[in-house]
């Protein structure tokens, strides 16, 4: 074992651990802890687009912006968050395009922009170009660029090692512990602040769009320290993901003029949102496209997928604006999209909810926003919350700069407040030890990737696009069914190096924990908003539900769940966005 002391710790090395580290690495010593090679992390997977109201193309205004995220998120947002994003988001496009972010253009050589779901003009009179992008590469472009930005500030990267715990001291968080992929070891890290940014946990579900990797270690890790998670309940699933396999099919293929069909060759968007159709936001457009489906409509063979038409769209447009979707298509489904349209149904996609935060990125643990010290979160573990009951499109990747950013900033105000070595107890690492080892002293039991699989169908089965009374209540049933087996898993490799069987068991324990707050959220709140559709309660309930869920769980996997107020208010005196209902 060994013990490594840094300034700063940053877990995480998708684009919100990358933006913080860039921001704190000029002025204190930072460590990015990654359990993937930072390249890997699933902010390169990201397609469409990041938004800002740049007006390039057309009129808009950060106020537009922010009214469309408030009514997006179904007026769960809290509005002083999201006005903080929309301002700042000029700013922090311009300044990836100066760090090197090669976004494709306007004929006269502006930032080029798109239109997204849920993005309008004037308070949502029409669509609006709003999205920059780089064809259908946008994260990618985005994390090489930021990787860059690191290694030229020497920021120090441990890749392939796996944070398995905090290390929390008299209720200050001081570090973390780390297990070293390669070798089997386990480490702790020492610093001032934490910051988790360990990205989103849609492998819960069977069908997502989803990274394996992407596990939510982070939210059972802090449930493990007794903080709450907020809004678990709220999960988005994709319209566009290809049929069967869930691989995204990013909204830009509708930005750029793709429509959805039913079997009879339909364009039924425009009967549901008659504004602005194909481009309505993502909870309404996979709700209609089950709907289509239920009553009879759905394509194929089977009736059960919707087909996503870019055949009149130029090769040419296709080639230069979607060119990685187009060749998903043809290499999975064998579908060429400028002549067939592709078939695509609803598929996990994003986390709304995730560790309560404040707009600096700092972790708060109850109902009054209290500070936990010396630990921060930014981007899809996070909630802070700018995305409310339902995100819009391309305002994740906009999140984690801005607030990566933030958070990078305001750990570096408190590096410097902070004199000397924060106290970490000798045993800090007892936890993880003991858990390696009772995992490993098993030689019987049943498979983990049979229990993950089981834990992945009820999710699917019970807590997806739409959910009642009856389905979540089986879901509970059966998560506490799961946990149990999940306590006797056996591991068949008792090696040490590159054990990834071994990080598949405790990644399994993750799961279960967060999925529990998941299900018992979408149990208590006894409305629809946003992605939360439940079926035995169709409407919004603004007068008992406009409040943002808290979910705790004690050591035996007890839950407990609370209330936070959601801030209605924008900085300006007495300027807020009211609850309507949510038409497009
Ligand atoms: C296919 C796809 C397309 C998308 N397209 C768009 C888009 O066009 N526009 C948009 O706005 N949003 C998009 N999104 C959403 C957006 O990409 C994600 O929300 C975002 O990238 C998450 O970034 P992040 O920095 O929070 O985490 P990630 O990029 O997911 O990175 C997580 C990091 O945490 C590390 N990590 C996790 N657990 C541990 C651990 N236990 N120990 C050590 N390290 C750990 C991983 O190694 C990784 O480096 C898309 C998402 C998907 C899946």
């Amino acid at each position: 074992m060994a013990r490594f002391n840094h300034d700063i710790v940053i877990v995480g090395a998708g684009l919100a651990g990358l933006r913080a580290a860039v921001e704190a690495a000029d002025q204190c010593d930072v460590a990015v802890i990654s359990k993937l090679h930072p390249l890997r992390s699933h902010s390169g997977a990201a397609q469409g687009g990041i938004c800002a109201a740049l007006g390039n193309e057309e009129e808009d205004y950060p106020l537009w912006h922010a009214f469309d995220t408030v009514k997006g998120s179904d007026y769960l947002g809290d509005q002083d968050a999201i006005e903080v994003m929309c301002n700042d988001a000029p700013r922090a496009i311009q300044e990836m395009e100066h760090y090197g972010v090669p976004f494709s253009r306007t004929k006269d050589g502006k930032i080029a922009q798109r239109p997204f779901g849920g993005h309008t003009r004037n308070y949502g009179e029409a669509a609006v170009r709003r999205a920059c992008y780089a064809a259908d590469r946008t994260g990618h472009v985005c994390l090489h660029t930021l990787y860059e930005q690191c290694i030229k500030r020497k920021v120090r990267f441990y890749s392939e090692f796996q944070m398995l715990d905090i290390c929390e001291t008299d209720g200050v968080v001081c570090g973390i512990v780390a297990y070293e992929i390669r070798t089997g070891d386990i480490h702790i890290f020492n610093s001032k602040a934490v910051m988790f940014a360990t990205g989103g946990y849609g492998r819960a579900y069977k069908t997502t769009s989803n990274a394996h990797a992407n596990t939510g270690d982070g939210l059972a890790i802090a449930l493990r320290h007794h903080i709450p998670l907020e809004d678990m309940e709220f999960v988005q699933f994709h319209p566009t993901g290809l049929y069967r396999l869930g691989i995204l099919v990013t909204e830009g293929a509708r930005g750029e003029g793709g429509v959805l069909r039913n079997a009879s060759g339909d364009r039924f968007m425009e009967r549901y949102a008659p504004t602005v159709k194909d481009l309505a936001p993502r909870d309404m457009i996979s709700r209609f496209m089950y709907q289509e489906i239920s009553e009879g409509r759905g394509a194929g063979p089977k009736k059960d997928y919707i087909n996503l038409d870019l055949t009149h769209l130029s090769l040419k447009q296709i080639e230069s604006k979607l060119p990685e979707i187009s060749t998903f298509a043809k290499i999975y489904l064998g579908v060429d999209p400028s002549k067939n349209p592709i078939p695509v149904q609803p598929t996990c996609h994003y986390a709304m909810g995730g560790v309560p935060t404040n707009v600096d990125g700092r972790v708060v643990i109850d109902e009054k926003n209290t500070v936990m010290p010396g630990f921060w979160a930014a981007g899809e573990v996070a909630c802070v919350s700018v995305h409310g009951a339902n995100r819009l499109g391309t305002n994740s990747l906009l999140d984690l700069v801005v607030f990566g950013r933030r958070a990078g900033k305001d750990m570096v105000q408190f590096v410097k407040e902070t004199k000397g070595k924060m106290p970490i107890q000798s045993d800090a690492d007892k936890y993880v030890k003991e858990k390696l080892s009772a995992v490993l002293a098993r030689n019987t039991g049943e498979p983990v990737g049979k229990i993950r699989e089981e834990l992945q169908q009820t999710m699917m089965d019970n807590v997806s696009v739409f959910r009642t009374e009856e389905t979540l209540s089986r879901a509970c049933l059966e998560i506490k069914k799961l946990r149990e087996r999940a306590k006797n898993t056996v591991v068949n490799d008792k090696g040490k190096e590159f054990n990834t069987d071994l990080l598949d068991a405790l990644e399994l324990d993750h799961m279960i924990d967060y999925s529990q707050t998941l299900i018992e959220s979408a149990y208590n709140r006894k409305e629809s908003r946003g992605a939360h559709a439940r079926e035995d309660f169709k409407t919004r309930d603004d007068q008992n539900w406009l409040k943002h869920s808290l979910c705790w769980m004690d050591e035996s996997g007890h839950t407990q769940i609370g209330y936070k107020e959601v801030n209605m208010k924008l900085s300006q005196e007495n300027a807020k966005f009211v609850p309507k209902e949510r038409k497009y």
